[in-house]
């Protein structure tokens, strides 16, 4: 490609809206273009970078058995209904819907697993046809609360989206295993440094799932990790080992103290403190917090308690409401409740609800980790000003209370697994694989003619890498001062070659075209700077573009030589017979050394 036709535009300054690296050095090197709030046009080279990632995961999931097929965006509402996901996407505004002029409704694809259960139920009859595994590369639609960090976050994105169907959940736990290596192979390969760990399903549902992060200080997610034993997992899923507090001493029987305008945990502590309660902590105390629950059919009101030092996990308090709810679940939105609500619920002002008489919920749901041995505790007392100290849970507590697992696990927390301690880092999600068991394949009557000739729910997995989000995450995990530093496998362009002699210099320029040649004939991507700019100016878009590796026909040409020089690696001065050579080699042994990466896996 000739630099004098690729319509380069690089910005010398950062976009005021770009927050994190690759959003700024993607709109800076000229890759992304903002068509609307969320919306991104993909320019030239983010185009070549999409499409090479496109062709790893393509090629890594079909050598493990994916058939690539292509599914319509526009899905119809009444398939979506018969899953039952109609209404939760509708309920959490994920779903962007349009009509056509008959006035049918149809959702934007967010995922897929209707319409390809749909496709599995008419193609595959027998079990003989098992394990099926069916993907596509294709653009989906999300209505995000807060799109953000450029590609990171869009309205508008592509996803490799995998659907396996099984005859049973040995053959389901087999594939599984098999796209769980498909993915890190298709990481390595790109030269991303991903690593999978345990997930909430979310509304895509199932019985177990796994994320691949890239680990990232900018990444939306948190991830709790122990790197003696292995373990990690997303902390809206994390569990782990939470100390227990030493006791103090507190009245034998459950007593009313007043707590004149002292709501709040740290200011009760404080006052109790200085009113003779010395030792108490926040620890000591007992923390809850009101929800209103909204599933698709009721609102249900909930107070969720945990120790007073600790936070309630949103998502664990989700799935337990879901739990308890049963056939009128799963719960769609979970919000805190506003004070009037918080009055209704305790007959008190907010700061001063708990556990025992006077609260008025559906639902009452404890900590079992950090509260289930707790000793004597210090907790609202439903009424305005006043706080309960020595209140036991097991002895004081209203009946029906709950217990589920609702703390956030944090750093320091010990790891559920061995004796070691959890560390935590930030990670974004790069791809997310489920085991959906019989959710759709049930609900939407999906089925197969088994050896015993009855017909079985298919079993089901799903998968799914956020191509091009992962542009975005491979940015974050390859930049210096000066721009992109891309993996060669991703790219726009492995090679760029700068002719720097003066102008006119037609022994500079033949060498250059040569070298061009040479090149492109070995299949190497390959851009040459024919532009009329300084060599400055030239070096300095390409390393913000972030070509890996750069020959510089100057000077030097007269005596016969060249500059090679790898994208932050140092200047060598090569014989102009030679540089062709060095270059395609160079290329070739980073793109070996990422499949031997691959093949580790
Ligand atoms: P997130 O938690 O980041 O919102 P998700 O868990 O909702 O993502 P999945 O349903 O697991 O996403 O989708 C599979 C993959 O698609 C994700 O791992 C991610 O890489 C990508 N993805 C999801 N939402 C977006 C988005 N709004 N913009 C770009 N990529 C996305
Ligand atoms: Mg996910």
């Amino acid at each position: 490609m000739r630099a004098s036709r690729m319509n380069l535009a690089t910005l010398r300054e950062d976009p005021a809206d770009a927050e994190i690296a690759s959003h700024r050095l993607l709109m800076r090197g000229g890759f992304l273009h903002k068509s609307g709030a969320g919306l991104y046009l993909y320019g030239p080279l983010l185009q070549r970078v999409i499409d090479k990632i496109s062709r790893i995961v393509v090629d890594e999931i079909s050598r493990a058995g994916g058939l690539q097929i292509t599914m319509p965006i526009m899905q119809e509402q009444a398939l979506w209904e018969k899953s039952g996901r109609w209404a939760t996407y509708q309920a959490s505004r994920t779903m962007l819907t349009v009509r056509d002029r008959a006035g049918q409704t149809f959702g934007l694809a967010p995922t897929a697993e209707e319409v390809v259960t749909d496709y599995a139920s008419h193609v595959i009859t027998s079990h003989k046809q098992l394990p099926v595994c069916f993907f596509q590369q294709h653009t989906k639609f999300r209505d995000e609360i807060r799109p953000r960090f450029g590609l990171m976050r869009v309205k508008e994105f592509i996803m490799m989206d995998a659907y396996s169907f099984h005859a049973s959940s040995e053959s389901l736990d087999a594939t599984y295993a098999q796209m769980r290596t498909a993915y890190q192979r298709t990481f390595k390969r790109m030269g991303l440094e991903a690593f999978a760990v345990e997930a909430d399903s979310g509304a895509i549902g199932g019985s177990g799932s796994h994320e691949f992060m890239v680990a990232a200080a900018v990444g939306e997610d948190t991830i709790l990790f122990n790197p003696q034993s292995g373990y990690a997992a997303n902390v809206e899923r994390a569990i782990g080992r939470v100390a227990a507090v030493g006791k103090v001493s507190m009245p034998a029987t459950c007593t009313a103290v007043a707590t004149p305008g002292h709501g709040h945990i740290s200011e009760v502590v404080a006052f109790l403190n200085a009113n003779g309660y010395v030792g108490i902590t926040a620890a000591h105390c007992l923390k809850c917090v009101l929800f209103v629950a909204k599933s698709a059919t009721a609102e249900t009101t909930v107070a969720a308690f945990v120790r007073g030092d600790r936070e309630i996990n949103e998502v664990k308090l989700t799935n337990a409401i879901t739990r308890l709810l049963g056939d009128a679940g799963p719960v769609l939105n979970l919000r805190p409740m506003q004070p009037d609500e918080v009055r209704a619920a305790t007959g008190a002002e907010p700061g001063f609800a708990g556990a025992g008489e006077g609260l008025r919920v559906k639902f009452a749901i404890a900590d079992k980790l950090t509260l289930a041995e707790a000793g004597p505790l210090v907790g609202g007392a439903n009424k305005t000003d006043h706080h309960l100290v020595g209140f036991d849970l097991a002895r004081d507590a209203l009946p029906g209370l709950q217990w589920d697992e609702l703390v956030t696990i944090r750093a320091g927390d010990g790891d559920p697994r061995s004796e070691g301690v959890l560390e935590e880092k930030r990670g974004i999600e790069v791809g997310h694989i489920f085991k959906l068991g019989t959710k759709y394949s049930e609900a939407m009557k999906a089925e197969f003619l088994g050896p015993d000739q009855k017909r079985h729910p298919f079993v089901m997995g799903c998968y799914g890498i956020g191509t091009s989000r992962v542009a975005a995450a491979a940015v974050e995990q390859h930049f210096d001062a000066d721009g992109i530093t891309w993996p060669v496998t991703i790219a726009p362009y492995e090679v760029v070659i700068v002719p720097a002699g003066k102008p006119g210099d037609v022994a500079v320029e033949s060498a250059a075209e040569a070298l061009y040649s040479e090149l492109q004939q070995a299949g190497i991507d390959v851009v040459i700077d024919d532009r009329d700019a300084k060599p400055g100016v030239k070096f300095k878009d390409w390393d913000l573009i972030g070509i890996p590796f750069r020959i510089v026909c100057g000077r030097g040409v007269a005596e016969g030589k060249v500059e090679c020089k790898p994208r932050g690696g140092e200047n060598a001065d090569v014989a102009m017979a030679d540089a062709g050579a060095t270059a395609i080699a160079w290329v070739r042994a980073q793109i070996a050394q990422r499949r031997a990466a691959a093949d580790a896996c």
